[in-house]
């Protein structure tokens, strides 16, 4: 994952390509890397970093979706259990069994809850990890043992999967390469070519240079998320809104509020919310939430009501209700939603759109990190059809995904450990300029490391370092270095709850 180099290959004149994917979330590297992997010369541009949208912004599960069950929508939580079954078989290092417990408070909810779950370990199938089982108040609270015990009655166990979203996503840029794909992050499409009518291609400016670049392809992939209407627009100005936005927030705290292995998932909050707490890189994650938002921010804030809402929720719940000043980090992301009315032509499940326009434009929006890979291999069949390539199966269910949290080997370089309160190695800066494609703070405190979603105070004080770090590695003067911190600790400081949006 050279960018210099990734950038001279779509600069090379007369250089076509097959395929070329506009955004770097899950969705267009998922179809970037099933493209590739059918032999397609396929290029993906990304105008801020890999997962800088929602894709670092989840919740970090890879599940059915106990949600939906609910919903009754049996469908999508079958094709995301059998999606969770590959990923934990092809990214083993990537994806983990996570155990959950949703406590129960009558005996109405242990039946309704406990048939539920049963119908989900039978949705699994083949697939399922564990079955799910009742449990008695004492085992709950064994497992929890920060959990209120008043009016407990016990509880369900199941498992699902969790994964780092950050890191998969820099895990299947590296597999596109590895294919022979190529993408490069910080580079921005503004404009769509057109051949008779057909769309040919993409103009942008890298980032870096403020160069710009006319880019021939066969055909286009839209993967932007939330702002995959504005590139539609490009294509047809008329063009029917295919997505609304809602946000969701989470808040991390420390491992003491929730110690042990075991989640605690609540499926029906006052407001009919679902919210989980979850043991993640020895912190916890308690989210989410759903608040429409009109348009889509680049850093979208946890709003005030939110970090309300999730801390009044999750003193419920634990013995020790989190305030304010337990909050170490806090994030949101953009959930864009279908809208009624755009348009699509064919699609997988209620949960995404897959969108051709007249021109061949094909959109795909919506959906889940769970998904992506079945996402995927629709988008590219449609693709390949729309844009005359000749047909190729898609092979992407066998496909290894390798971890790259080898972090063992950086950690015996000179340097070491940068900040006490961060697993955060002077080796993992170094390969992230090196190997990853970081091109600055926010993209090793963000996505290669994860250290400003989990404590964004000391994001902030081991940001010289890693900004000295970077400009030696990637040759930058001492001023480039000075405004990276500047930017970077501006960004953080949304991201502490003191500085938290305010309501209206
Ligand atoms: C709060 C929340 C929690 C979630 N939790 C889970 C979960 O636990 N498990 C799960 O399976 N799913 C979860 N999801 C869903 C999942 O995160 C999303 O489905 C997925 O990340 C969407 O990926 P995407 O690539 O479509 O969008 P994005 O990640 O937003 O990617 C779009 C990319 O396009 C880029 N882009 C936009 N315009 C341009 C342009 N002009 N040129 C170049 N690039 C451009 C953007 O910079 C961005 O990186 C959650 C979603 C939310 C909101």
């Amino acid at each position: 994952m050279n960018r210099e180099a990734a950038l001279a290959a779509l600069g090379e004149g007369g250089r076509s390509w097959d395929l070329v994917v506009i955004g770097g979330g899950a969705t267009g590297l998922g179809a970037a890397v099933d493209a590739a992997s059918r032999g397609y010369r396929t290029l993906l541009l990304e105008r801020e970093d890999f997962a800088s949208g929602t894709s670092s912004r989840s919740t970090k599960l890879i599940h059915g979706g106990v949600r939906y069950l609910r919903q009754g929508n049996l469908a999508l939580v079958r094709e995301s259990l059998q999606e969770r079954g590959r990923l934990l078989q092809n990214a083993p290092g990537l994806v983990r069994p996570l155990p959950f417990i949703l406590p129960v408070y009558s005996g109405w909810e242990r039946l309704f809850y406990g048939a539920g779950l049963k119908l989900y370990d039978r949705l699994a199938g083949s697939r399922g990890i564990e079955p799910s089982r009742l449990l008695s108040r004492d085992e709950v609270i064994e497992a929890i043992p920060t959990i209120r015990p008043e009016r407990l009655r016990g509880g369900i166990r199941y498992l699902d999967a969790q994964f780092d979203d950050a890191r998969m996503a820099i895990a299947l840029a590296r597999k596109l390469f590895e294919l022979g794909g190529v993408a490069v992050n910080h580079f921005e499409v503004r404009g769509l070519l057109r051949n008779g009518g057909r769309v040919a291609g993409v103009r942008g400016v890298d980032g870096e240079t403020g160069r710009e670049f006319e880019v021939s392809a066969r055909g286009v992939i839209n993967a932007t998320g939330g702002l995959c209407d504005v590139v539609r627009r490009w294509d047809r100005a008329a063009s029917p809104r295919l997505v609304t936005h809602s946000q969701g927030a989470h808040l991390v705290l420390d491992r003491s509020f929730l110690p042990g292995v075991t989640a605690l998932m609540v499926p029906k909050t006052r407001d009919g919310r679902v919210l989980f707490a979850i043991p993640w890189k020895d912190h916890v994650v308690v989210g989410t939430t759903d608040v429409p938002v009109d348009a889509e921010r680049l850093d979208p804030q946890p709003l005030q009501e939110e970090v309300e809402f999730i801390l009044a929720h999750a003193g419920e719940y634990l013995v020790r209700a989190p305030g304010r000043g337990d909050i170490l980090s806090c994030f949101a992301g953009i959930r864009p939603l279908l809208a009624r009315g755009g348009g699509a032509t064919s699609g997988l499940s209620r949960e995404h759109a897959l969108v051709v326009s007249d021109s061949g434009l094909v959109t795909i929006a919506g959906g889940k990190w769970t998904t992506y890979r079945s996402m995927a291999a629709a988008t590219v069949d449609e693709a390949a059809r729309v844009a005359g390539l000749p047909p190729r199966p898609c092979g992407t269910g066998q496909l290894a995904l390798a971890s790259l949290e080898s972090a063992g080997q950086n950690r015996s370089e000179p340097g070491g450990r940068l900040h006490p309160r961060l697993d955060l190695w002077e080796g993992e800066v170094v390969r992230g300029a090196r190997e990853e494609m970081a091109r600055g703070v926010e993209d090793v405190l963000a996505r290669r490391s994860r250290a400003l979603f989990l404590d964004a105070r000391a994001a902030v004080e081991v940001a010289p370092q890693v900004a000295r770090i970077l400009a030696r590695e990637l040759g930058r003067s001492e001023a480039w270095a000075s405004d990276q911190v500047q930017a970077f600790s501006a960004l953080a400081a949304g991201w502490r709850p003191r500085c938290v949006a305010p309501l209206g």
